[in-house]
């Protein structure tokens, strides 16, 4: 009897067990399937394959259909998701369907997003100028196909010398010929990532490359010539202060591999950010670029995923989910930016992008390298331990310098909507050299409540513990906790008075402000309501790249390696509520926001100046990182987590509980508590209300469970999660476990 383990996508930690019927002959493990599911009919991945089931093997249900005959993942594909459902705790089969691309959870197959490619004929190829003398043009057209003998329909729509006209008649004339591209998709089940003998043919570097190398500073080369002598696993953390050069050292380390006919993978927070870094590496080579971001629709996200399961160089950039493609031949795993919490998926199957890179480099046996301008304390502890190699380039690129810091002591100041004189004064100074300004606020909106002034009523979010953004130029209040909506009130609820007054700043505001105290001067808001039109982010970056004076203003968004070179002075301006925060990370992220922000400034030939605002410059972790830097900072902050016994120095996994009313929570613990002051060796944290402890109608209580060995609290988890799971009081609520969680809110 031949039974499949199936797949399914459903929050149970088993696999399915299904007989295999005789009609089908070609079942194989990572094949997609149709199974019956209850009364269902569901789409499944064979998992494994096997003669024994626990269960009674007559009662077991047959599988419906194959949806295709060959694997939709590779072995080494399907190796990562085993270890990722065992390291981060959760349902296989949720963590399968979280690699899927959308289009192919579906019954759907693979080829329905093959688009067609030409191919030139025997006779095109045969063809000569002589014989084209009149059709100059199509000439041209088929010179194009004699040299790279396909074209994709994508690669003509972007060609120069391609026209669909000219497609068309050499069509006509037998040229070329239409078929559809199946390379690389048969067999793929037993494709392993790149062993060093799989290709020995090598690309001379002259027809890789398009662009040209710098001459790399003796730092950048350090670290080129050491990862370019490694073709095996090599992690290293290449921690390069913000325009030191670290994407050149990526380039260049990627060339020799490129030339070895393997794939590059590229994890960056967020591409929409950073468009200038996917044009560096196009500019580059002479090699397909592919991204992966949330803004692709199905067929453009296929595209990439097709492109990853052929044995062809090619650099792949994408967020945290490219970790998932079927590459064929991967030959080096970057991850940029990495301390970014971004590379941590907060929902579902709760990853995190950059450990699972260094595991996809470990299982491919590849170089993997982490970059960063303020690394994470974890990354900054492994290279400090030596796991990892350690390469620093603490001096910029090219000429310019970095910036310098200064505080403004708002005690006392008299705040024009959260400006003090002081950096208005610098800003006119920057302007009047026809130089750009940067302002950062991490608040979208115009104001963060508002308040009656006559008895300091707010405008609370019934359905969470926060208030209403009031947002000026939609004239809504909206809750950012749960996306609520009311309008704007124009009495107090409590008292009546109509005595209403805004609190607080946010972005809008802040570019309010600036268009009344600077009227002649362009303004560039970036933050989340700004660039929701498809297109209005690129606009703006435009925008900010035409030469000449500018306010910049905007959120989070800004920090995030986009280069602005014309800007010289950078002001955050307000970092207060971060220096007095109770998650123990506050200050490692606050250091790495003020850090990434001032990175911005003075990246190209004026040096740079950093304002930031706070009622606390005497803090004793802000001037550290302003007098020391971050990497001195870190290492403090380090020292007091080993000191503390935090993370990187023990280990957390939290376990989130919510539901609409509180006794159902409370029942839940009940049940739970008692058996996890079974486990040994594990410090119980709770139960305790979440920092936010209501948001969209639920209440939100927390555990947080530290131990020093990861072992102590893997082993045990394993062995408790099916025990809560199987709780009456468990399926009364919500919940779920976070193995390694940044956010403890
Ligand atoms: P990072 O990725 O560390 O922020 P980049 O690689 O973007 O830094 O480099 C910052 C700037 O310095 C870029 O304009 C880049 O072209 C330039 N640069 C990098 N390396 C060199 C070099 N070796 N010589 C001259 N300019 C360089
Ligand atoms: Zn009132
Ligand atoms: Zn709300």
């Amino acid at each position: 009897m031949k039974i499949a383990k199936v797949a399914l996508p459903l929050p149970l930690r088993r696999l399915f067990d299904y007989q295999i019927p005789d009609n089908i002959t070609n079942a194989k493990i990572g094949q997609r399937v149709v199974v019956p599911y209850g009364n269902q009919q569901r789409v499944g991945v064979i998992w494994q394959l096997t003669n024994e089931s626990s269960f009674e093997p007559a009662k077991l249900k047959y599988i419906a259909e194959c949806v295709e005959d060959c694997s939709t993942f590779n072995t080494q594909q399907m190796q990562l998701l085993n270890w990722a459902a065992q390291y981060f705790q959760h349902p296989i089969g949720e963590v399968v369907f979280t690699a899927l691309p959308n289009a192919l959870k579906k019954h759907k197959q693979i080829q329905a997003y093959i688009s067609a490619q030409y191919r030139i004929t025997a006779l095109g190829a045969n063809t000569t100028e002589d014989e084209l003398k009149r059709a100059k043009k199509q000439w041209q057209a088929l010179q194009h196909f004699q040299q790279h003998i396909t074209f994709t329909k994508a690669q003509i729509k972007n060609h120069n010398e391609l026209s669909t006209a000219q497609i068309k008649s050499l069509l006509e004339k037998g040229f070329i010929q239409e078929e559809i591209d199946l390379s690389g998709l048969n067999n793929h089940s037993n494709t392993e990532c790149a062993s060093s003998d799989s290709n020995n043919s090598v690309t001379p570097k002259h027809e890789l490359l398009k662009g040209n190398e710098l001459t790399l500073n003796t730092e950048q080369a350090i670290a080129v010539t050491a990862i370019s002598q490694h073709t095996q696993f090599y992690p290293a953390l290449i921690d390069g202060i913000t325009g030191s050069g670290k994407t050149e050292v990526y380039l260049q380390s990627i060339t020799p591999i490129l030339a070895q006919g393997k794939q590059i993978l590229i994890l960056l927070p967020e591409i929409g950010l950073t468009p200038q870094t996917v044009t560096r590496f196009a500019q580059r080579f002479e090699v397909d670029v592919n991204v992966w971001h949330s803004g692709l629709n199905d067929t453009q996200r296929m595209a990439t995923w097709l492109q990853a399961k052929r044995p062809t160089p090619s650099i792949f950039i994408g967020t945290r989910s490219a970790i998932f493609l079927p590459f064929s031949q991967l030959g080096m795993v970057i991850v940029d930016e990495e301390h970014d919490a971004s590379l941590k998926q907060q929902e579902g199957f709760r990853y995190h992008g950059r450990d699972m890179a260094v595991m996809l480099g470990k299982m491919c046996n590849v170089p993997t390298l982490l970059g960063s301008a303020t690394p994470s304390f974890e990354s900054l502890n492994n290279a400090l331990a030596e796991r990892y190699h350690y390469f620093k380039l603490p001096n910029r690129a090219g000429k310019s310098v970095p910036p310098s810091y200064h505080t403004i002591d708002l005690k006392g100041l008299h705040l024009r909507q959260g400006l003090s004189e002081p950096l208005i004064t610098a800003i006119k100074s920057s302007l009047k050299k026809h130089q750009q300004v940067l302002l950062f606020l991490n608040r979208r909106g115009f104001a963060p409540a508002i308040i009656c002034h006559e008895c300091g009523w707010l405008t609370e979010c019934h359905r969470c513990n926060a208030f209403y953004t009031f947002h000026k130029a939609s004239n809504r209040m909206i809750c950012h906790h749960c996306t609520a909506q009311r309008p704007i009130p124009h009495q107090c609820e409590a008292c009546g008075s109509s005595n209403l007054v805004p609190v607080g700043q946010g972005t809008e505001q802040i570019e309010e402000v600036l268009t009344e105290l600077f009227p002649d001067t362009p303004i560039t808001r970036i933050d989340r309501d700004s660039t929701r039109n498809k297109g209005s982010l690129d606009a703006a970056f435009n925008d900010i790249h035409q030469a000449g004076k500018r306010i910049i203003v905007g959120t989070q968004m800004l920090a995030k390696g986009h280069h602005f070179p014309d800007v010289t002075l950078v002001a955050i301006l307000d970092i207060d509520s971060a220096l007095y925060c109770a998650d123990f990370r506050a200050p490692e992220k606050l250091a790495q926001l003020i850090t990434q922000v001032a990175g911005r400034a003075g990246r190209g030939e004026h040096p740079g100046k950093v304002l930031l605002q706070t009622h606390y410059p005497g803090h004793p972790l802000l001037q550290d990182l302003i007098n020391n830097g971050y990497h001195h900072f870190a290492k403090l902050g380090l020292d007091e987590r080993q000191q503390t016994q935090l993370p990187p120095f023990s280990h957390l996994a939290l376990i989130r509980v919510n539901a609409m009313a509180i006794p159902a929570i409370n029942h839940f613990f009940a049940e739970v508590m008692p058996h996890l002051q079974q486990l040994t060796d594990i410090l119980i944290l709770g139960p305790i209300p979440s920092p936010v402890e209501k948001r969209a109608g639920k209440f939100r209580y927390q555990i947080l469970l530290q131990a020093n060995e990861r072992r102590t609290l893997a082993m045990q988890l394993a062995v408790l999660l099916p025990v809560i799971e199987s709780l009456p009081s468990a399926r009364k609520v919500r919940w779920h476990l976070d193995i390694d969680p940044i956010d403890l809110m």
